[in-house]
């Protein structure tokens, strides 16, 4: 195994977070879940499987309870990648926790891909490893907020694009 792969869920896998969130909580299936992985995540997650590095999902969970919100993530069909074993639910996303799901594999070689800046990539930089930063909604990539000076910042457009630089990471 030689690199590290973290993804959020929420807007950097799978779209409609909020929404979503709603219907799976309600008690009864009144609302259809909407939605699915964004374009280009099937063929990310299937690469880093194949290319044998690990993989795994850390993932904020506030509003569910854990099978609320793995049934959330089972609609879109996560499980072809993911089980409870390599998913990490947390109220807050921390360097720490990072560091811990990157054990065994040095941080140079260990990447955070998500969506926001505050939950995904500054806590990536203050663990030491890389970020990879895919801005959304779309909007803040015109307004992406005051971005850390870090030569382990990645900044990409579409998740899609992770698939032509991996093997330059
Ligand atoms: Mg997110």
């Amino acid at each position: 195994m030689r690199r590290c792969f973290i993804f959020d869920y929420d807007d950097t896998i799978a779209n409609f977070p909020l929404y979503n969130s709603l219907v799976f909580r309600l008690p009864f299936r009144v609302l259809p879940p909407i939605g699915g992985l964004l374009p280009g995540a099937y063929q990310v997650l299937d690469l880093v499987r194949s290319r044998k590095d690990r993989l795994h999902m850390l993932t904020m969970n506030m509003l569910m309870d854990e099978d609320t919100k793995w049934n959330k993530m089972d609609h879109v069909g996560i499980s072809r990648w993911f089980d409870r074993r390599n998913v990490t639910m947390v109220r807050r996303k921390t360097p720490e926790t990072m560091l811990s799901i990157c054990k065994g594999i040095s941080k140079d070689q260990c990447f955070m891909v998500g969506n926001s800046l505050k939950h995904d990539i500054l806590p990536a930089l203050e663990a030491g490893i890389n970020a990879i930063y895919i801005p959304r909604p779309k909007w803040m990539r015109i307004f992406p907020g005051r971005l850390p000076d870090s030569d382990r910042l990645i900044i990409l457009k579409d998740i899609r694009e992770l698939i032509e630089i991996y093997d330059r990471i």
